[in-house]
């Protein structure tokens, strides 16, 4: 198998207050950039750009370099405070609920890729602004590999910036309610399409709890999710679906249907563990034999026999 290809991440470096149905915590380890730097470090290494303020403990620093995460691209603003997120989730474990979005040390954050991230192959632009995706991609030379992904805060924010990312990358992320809303289609075939329309070849269109779909020009693929049996905590699931999603790809080297296929399904192992308890302290714990297994237990669900002949 060749080296896998460094992948270059930006996105939100946060400090979470969660609750749902099950516990909370108050401003631990999240954001969009953490999460799926640590998903996408269990198959290819990590270049993280970021912005933390010097409230971000250390001891969070040092577990992302203990995965192997660069963190040249991290920005600590003296005095800062850390970007925060709060929110909670009731029943419906897909509809997270914000309370409150302070962006704090990201308002005035001006990335500036150190030169070796800029040659990086695989570039996943993970949920932040939309103009600081854009930085970022503009200061990268020749990738191989454009992701990127989303929420409705820019949605409804920053549509103009957003949909300028969406020409510019080549697969995009978005769950079901985040694609219906930005191209206003009730049909997420309709809404994949128009998100096609819009300049990625490839969309991805997560459901949550029900599995994602992958559709590649005019293919697509249905990847079902793991019937869990404890859900703590639904943050950072797409973040590290999307992770895992573009780890696997930089391990591979290439991006046939083939290995976009196994990709979801590496995704949604990711982010089936992650649901398992707070912040990333499943993936704290996780191992790549775990990953193995509920990889061949999802392979299982999917898997059904031919048609009979005679039947119809
Ligand atoms: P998800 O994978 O969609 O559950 O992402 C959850 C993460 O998104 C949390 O850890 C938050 O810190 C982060 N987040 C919430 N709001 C925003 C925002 N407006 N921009 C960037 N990241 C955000």
């Amino acid at each position: 198998m060749p080296e896998p290809s460094p992948v270059l991440i930006v996105g939100s470096m946060a400090l979470d207050s969660v609750r749902t149905p099950v516990g909370e915590v108050k401003d631990a380890l999240g954001g969009a950039a953490d999460y799926s730097s640590v998903a996408a470090s269990f198959f290819a290494p990590v270049r993280l750009v970021g912005v933390v303020g010097d409230d971000f403990p250390r001891e969070h620093l040092d577990y992302l370099t203990s995965r192997g995460i660069d963190l040249a691209g991290v920005e600590i603003v003296p005095g800062g405070r850390t970007f925060r997120w709060a929110g909670y989730y009731d029943f419906d474990l897909n509809i997270a609920h914000t309370l409150d979005t302070q962006l704090n040390v990201f308002a005035d954050f001006q990335p500036k890729l150190p030169d070796a991230y800029r040659r990086a192959q695989y570039v996943f632009l993970a949920n932040i602004d939309p103009e600081l995706q854009l930085q970022v991609l503009s200061q990268v030379e020749n990738p191989a590999l454009t992701v990127c992904d989303t929420m409705n805060f820019w949605i409804e924010g920053k549509p103009d910036a957003l949909k300028e990312v969406l020409r510019r990358v080549d697969i995009a992320f978005m769950n079901d309610a985040e694609a219906r809303q930005l191209t206003g289609k009730l049909s997420i075939i309709k809404a994949a399409k128009a998100l096609q329309d819009l300049g990625p070849k490839t969309v991805i269109i997560k459901k949550g709890e029900h599995g994602a779909l992958l559709f590649h020009g005019g293919q697509h693929f249905a990847a079902p999710s793991y019937p869990l049996e404890d859900i703590a905590d639904p943050t950072g699931a797409g973040d590290s679906f999307a992770g895992g999603f573009i780890g696997y790809v930089a391990s591979r080297g290439d991006t046939s249907m083939a290995t976009l296929r196994k990709a979801v399904v590496y995704g949604s192992v990711l982010a089936s563990y992650n649901v398992e308890d707070f912040s990333l302290n499943r993936m704290r714990r996780l191992t790549d034999a775990d990953i193995a297994a509920r990889y061949r237990a999802f392979q299982e669900i999917a898997y059904f026999e031919a048609m009979d002949e005679a039947t119809v």
